[in-house]
């Protein structure tokens, strides 16, 4: 049953999926309703609820604060309308999707350790695989309450393959089920593209991507998009890593002509006898050290954990003023 959502002082959309979330049915039908995560983490997606019945899927989602809470606010990423609603959030153009989402089962094609934590995984869809380097899809992992957020590590194609770089979270639902659950030619539920953070082509400035841990996948694909790309930007490439056991992104890179694009490892830790003589200390602290100054010259693209996304905003917005329009990241919450 289609669900009319109107937006106070905005245009309005049809939920057209009875399961979708009020986020998911709004991006679908092209609507510009802010978000980030899209699982509860983040807090990007808050709204009122004006009129009208939601479900919440996860009433403990760190999104909201306990004052959010007090205050009425939810998540779109976790709200499902049960009939028509009305509600109050500000939409943005910035947030419409690029590539329409879609929902579709998937089938595991293969799966290939990288590290002792780090592992590839590649579905294969019915329809070719449509989505911009650098966004992620959500995935349902068997028996794992609501969905995890993966990066693509891969390009478009219509081969219908969506290849991730999925690290073993200890404790992890989601994660532990993926490794130890699902087998190749068993299918799983996969919805996307999401994500802002893809690769601008129209930019003529130099590239630089920082992976911290998995973060590791959306990099590699915005490195490989823009190889591709016939403004040919150099792109320097940092992938921080525990230890050289933990390093497996230049493997991928391997092909690229040096003059191109530039691999730098970078080990916050290395282990007791590793011999190591490359850069060592935290991911974004290489940055600041190896870029040729001013920073404002480059567009930044970087994923990984809270810690190290803010590590890497405080070195670009308040310490090197770089404009907001030349950085593009996603946390993985
Ligand atoms: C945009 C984005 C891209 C990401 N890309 C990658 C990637 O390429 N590779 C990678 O390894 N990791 C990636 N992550 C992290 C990934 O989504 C998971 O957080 C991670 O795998 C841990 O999941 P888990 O289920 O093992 O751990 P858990 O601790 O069980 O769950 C972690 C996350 O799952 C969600 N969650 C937990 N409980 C519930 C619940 N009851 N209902 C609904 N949701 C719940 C929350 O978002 C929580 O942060 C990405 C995250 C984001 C936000």
């Amino acid at each position: 049953m289609t669900h009319d959502i109107v937006i106070e002082g905005g245009e309005g959309f049809a939920m057209l999926k009875d399961e979708d979330t009020l986020l998911r049915g709004a991006l679908r039908a092209g609507v510009g309703l802010p978000h980030e995560c899209s699982v509860g983490g983040c807090g990007a997606c808050r709204f009122d609820l004006v009129e009208g019945e939601m479900d919440t899927l996860w009433p403990d989602a760190p999104g909201l604060s306990e004052r959010d809470r007090k205050r009425g606010k939810r998540l779109a990423c976790q709200s499902r309308p049960r009939g028509n609603c009305t509600i109050r959030v500000r939409c943005s153009d910035e947030y419409k999707p690029v590539v329409p989402p879609r929902a579709q089962s998937v089938r595991l094609v293969e799966k290939r350790a990288l590290t002792a934590d780090m592992t590839e995984f590649t579905f294969q869809g019915d329809e070719p695989a449509a989505f911009l380097p650098g966004q992620y899809a959500l995935l349902s992992p068997p028996a794992t309450p609501g969905v995890r957020a993966y990066s693509m590590a891969n390009q478009a194609n219509l081969d219908g393959l969506w290849r991730f770089i999925i690290r073993r979270v200890p404790n992890g639902r989601g994660s532990n089920a993926l490794f130890d659950e699902v087998q190749p030619g068993q299918q799983l539920q996969l919805d996307g593209p999401y994500g802002q953070a893809y690769l601008r082509s129209d930019s003529a400035r130099d590239i630089v991507c920082i992976a911290g841990g998995s973060g590791l996948a959306p990099m590699l694909s915005v490195a490989q998009g823009a190889l591709a790309l016939p403004t040919q930007p150099k792109i320097h490439f940092f992938d921080g890593a525990r230890t050289a056991a933990d390093l497996c992104g230049g493997a991928f890179l391997a092909d690229a002509p040096a003059e191109i694009l530039r691999y730098i490892p970078v080990l916050s830790s290395s282990a007791p006898g590793e011999a190591w003589d490359g850069e060592t200390g935290f991911v974004h602290q290489a940055v600041g050290r190896i870029l040729a100054q001013p920073l404002d010259g480059y567009d930044f693209y970087f994923a990984g954990p809270p810690l190290m996304i803010e590590a890497i905003q405080k070195l670009l917005m308040v310490e090197n003023r770089v404009p907001f329009s030349h950085i593009h990241f996603d946390r993985f919450l």
